[in-house]
């Protein structure tokens, strides 16, 4: 292995394979894909780290994990794995294969700390960053082409400034799927990498041993095994109403990424999160009352701050009700609305109102002792239409311009600084910030 050297393939590639590591094949341009998805998967990680951090252990058999008598063997430099250790195998097993091995404890903190500056350097290739774990991600590429080059390129750059800044190997697949983006960053291990274009992409999955679909683990193995279908190609030319019939909903879902049909997109993890501001209320409060309306445009004021601050917006605006009525052993009913904009939203107002549209749509008659406000499905403020409220002008711009200056005053004097000239909303205990 080559540390830090242009990455090629290794055995994977020949002159007319499909699969590109260089070569022109599929280099320039990425038309024809649907997405472009890169997997990024770290070498041997926590061995990695291990030798980085003692030059002493280099070229030789490194084992991290247990090495009590039931521990397990997480992570094996390749010198280790040439003697079939691999991970999660017992260590006791792992020692009898390569007695000669160098066992070393973990050190998570380490490898935590590593894992942020490689992170850093994968948000710097892609607004959309899925990691996996500590030392693999999922990167969206798709548009990127104008701005960062071809994906080969792009791969190749990553991969520099992965070693430029930690000193570790990072092999990467591309390609249109996620699922066929991981198969190949795993198959072009280590220091590879892997291109394969959407055209080839069910020859490449063809012949594949069908355990290397998502989700066949062994039961579905053994079952696919007794229907005679042992790789992806079998599978994929499968009647799929035969194969809902054996497997359920399962088999269609199988059939359908053997058949290369993985629309799954990268999902950033700040799209996974939500915020929420919630509070109860020192008194029971009617649905209709104005102190639930004042509640609700506080916790949208909290919400829209904190959008801002993290520079994302919202589509999805949920309201949440505890109702007054015990249900017995301190249980309460929750109800819970939600409404979608077709504009994604950091506005405080815009927040409000729908919330407040919300409780319309309650039919319970019933006095809440609780009511809190969540925003979900977000999306990255996008710093170009930023750019154009700039000089704002028109109603949008003016709340820009409103809430601008709203969250300057908050930052100087304290979030309850503003409550849009509002009393204070009545509350038992200060909101809670819920992420
Ligand atoms: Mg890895």
């Amino acid at each position: 292995m080559s540390r830090g050297s242009d990455p090629v393939t290794h055995s994977i590639e020949t002159p007319d394979s499909p699969l590109a590591g260089s070569g022109p094949a599929h280099d320039r341009s990425t038309a024809g894909w649907d997405r472009v998805i890169a997997h990024a998967d770290m070498d041997a990680f926590y061995a990695a780290v291990e030798v980085l951090d003692n030059p002493t252990l280099r070229g030789k058999p490194v084992i991290v994990g247990g090495s009590s008598a039931r521990g397990v063997v997480t992570s094996a430099s390749y010198e280790a794995r040439i003697f079939g250790v691999h991970s999660a195998m017992p260590t006791a097993q792992a020692r009898k294969l390569c007695p000669d091995a160098i066992f070393v404890r973990g050190r998570m903190d380490r490898y935590v700390e590593i894992s942020r500056a490689i992170r850093d350097v994968f948000d710097a290739f892609s607004p959309v960053v899925e990691p996996l774990s500590l030392d693999e991600a999922f990167l969206d590429l798709t548009g990127s082409e104008r701005l960062l080059g071809p994906p080969i390129e792009v791969a190749r750059a990553l991969k520099r400034r992965v070693i430029e800044r930690t000193g570790l190997v990072v092999s990467v697949g591309v390609a249109s799927t996620r699922m066929a983006a991981k198969i190949l960053s795993d198959m072009s291990k280590p220091d590879g990498l892997l291109i394969l274009g959407p055209d080839h992409l069910c020859a490449f999955l063809e012949p594949l041993p069908v355990e290397r679909l998502w989700g066949v683990g062994r039961v579905t193995l053994a079952r696919m095994h007794q229907e005679g279908i042992r790789t992806i190609g079998e599978l994929a030319r499968r009647d799929v109403a035969d194969l809902k019939a054996r497997f359920g909903s399962f088999g269609p879902h199988l059939y359908e990424l053997a058949n290369g049909r993985d629309p799954r997109p990268v999902v950033a993890d700040w799209q996974r999160k939500s915020y929420g501001e919630e509070n109860t209320f020192e008194h029971d409060l009617a649905l209709d009352s104005l102190e639930l309306r004042r509640v609700l445009i506080a916790h949208a004021d909290a919400l829209g701050r904190r959008l801002r601050a993290d520079q994302v917006r919202a589509r999805t605006v949920t309201l949440k009700l505890k109702l007054a009525r015990p249900l017995g052993g301190g249980r309460y009913p929750i109800l819970t609305r939600s409404a979608s904009s077709d504009d994604p939203t950091d506005d405080s107002a815009a927040i409000a109102k729908l919330a407040i549209m919300l409780v319309a749509r309650v039919t319970e008659r019933e006095k809440v002792r609780l009511a809190g406000v969540q925003v979900h499905n977000l999306e990255r403020a996008d710093a170009s239409q930023m750019g154009l409220f700039d000089s704002p002008a028109g109603a949008a711009a003016k709340s820009t311009r409103l809430n601008r200056a709203l969250d300057a005053v908050a930052r100087r004097f304290g979030d309850d600084a503003v409550t849009r000239g509002l009393a204070r909303a009545e509350r038992a205990a200060p909101s809670r910030r819920i992420k």
